[in-house]
């Protein structure tokens, strides 16, 4: 019989990896395990998958719990957001390997629309909903010694699981304190009718091990999986951009796409012309085109990556 990720010997040796089990972070996560070539079959309703390919086993968790499970040491390597690492203080007991570019958004203070409050330091001293109370927490803190406020004068900040966004309609809070997502720019918010007066904290997915890894036989996986998913995350970011130019504008194209490194520049069998190809950032792309485009640049192609190790 093939062991199970329940036979606790059939983690002997195994590198642990720790995976936000729901959540927002969930499906973007096993993406990059996909395209890592990370090959996991997770049974039905089992927290622990062994990984076919490598002598690593999955640990579906909480994104919250990820955190110190890697900073004590019990899980090799984890992926969470940045926000989560502070909320659980265990920024000294775990080492960001690497940004992961999703999961991004800020962690900010909210007031009803109509509310008289323009600033943190206006709500200091006043009620204060949220389910990051040491984020939230160390924010007001510092707020109150600065206005020194103490004693029933200080911020009384007050832990809820969820519906954060609720807590001023209800009466509970004079503001909040709550994550809002980048892309869709505060959805959740608005519709509550609430609006941003400062921001604590902005973040997104971050890959994590321990700051010191105890079973150094541990270290060439570790960087095999991190090289892996660099790859994947730089394969998001960038596509190739491949243009021809007449020969003398080479210097203008190459201010346009200097490349990671420098531009590949080849001969074409006209030789008044050159192809050129780089890698650009997605982000950049269409304004690069723009560009070259105006410099006398023809037949620009622009190729999605699949994957890299730039
Ligand atoms: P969840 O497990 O869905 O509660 O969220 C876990 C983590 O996902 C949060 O701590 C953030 O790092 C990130 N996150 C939360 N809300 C958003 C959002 N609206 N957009 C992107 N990332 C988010």
């Amino acid at each position: 019989m093939s062991p199970s990720a329940t036979d606790s010997e059939s983690l002997d040796g195994r590198l642990l990896f720790a995976i936000p089990k729901k959540g927002r972070l969930h499906d973007k996560c096993l993406e990059l395990l996909a395209g890592s070539d990370i090959q996991f079959r997770r049974s039905h309703r089992l927290d622990v998958a062994l990984v076919k390919n490598l002598p690593i086993a999955l640990v579906f968790l909480p994104a919250s719990d990820i955190p110190s499970f890697v900073g004590k040491g019990n899980v090799n390597l984890g992926i969470t957001g940045h926000d989560v690492i502070l909320e659980a203080n265990m920024e000294n007991e775990v080492a960001e390997v690497l940004r992961l570019g999703f999961g991004k958004c800020a962690l900010q203070v909210q007031v009803p629309e109509s509310s008289p409050f323009k600033s943190a330091e206006d709500l200091a001293g006043k009620r204060v909903v949220t389910s990051f109370e040491v984020l939230a927490g160390k924010h007001f803190g510092e707020i109150d010694s600065r206005l020194q406020l103490t004693g029933d004068a200080a911020t009384k900040i007050e832990y809820v699981g969820g519906s954060v966004e609720a807590a001023c309609a209800l009466g509970l809070a004079d503001g909040i304190v709550d994550l809002v997502g980048k892309y869709k720019s505060g959805d959740t918010m608005r519709a509550a009718g609430l609006h941003a007066i400062a921001t604590i904290l902005e973040t997104e997915a971050v890959l994590i091990k321990h700051t010191v890894e105890k079973n150094a036989a541990f270290e060439p996986l570790i960087q095999t999986i991190t090289s892996r998913i660099a790859g994947v995350v730089a394969a998001g970011k960038y596509v190739v951009c491949e243009y021809n130019i007449p020969r003398e504008k080479v210097h203008d194209a190459t201010a346009i796409t200097p490349g990671r490194r420098a531009p590949t520049i080849s001969p074409l069998e006209d030789d008044k012309w050159v192809a050129v190809s780089a890698m650009v950032e997605k982000k950049n792309m269409a304004t690069i085109m723009d560009n070259l485009v105006k410099i006398g640049a023809e037949d620009i192609l622009i190729f999605n990556l699949d994957n890299c190790r730039v």
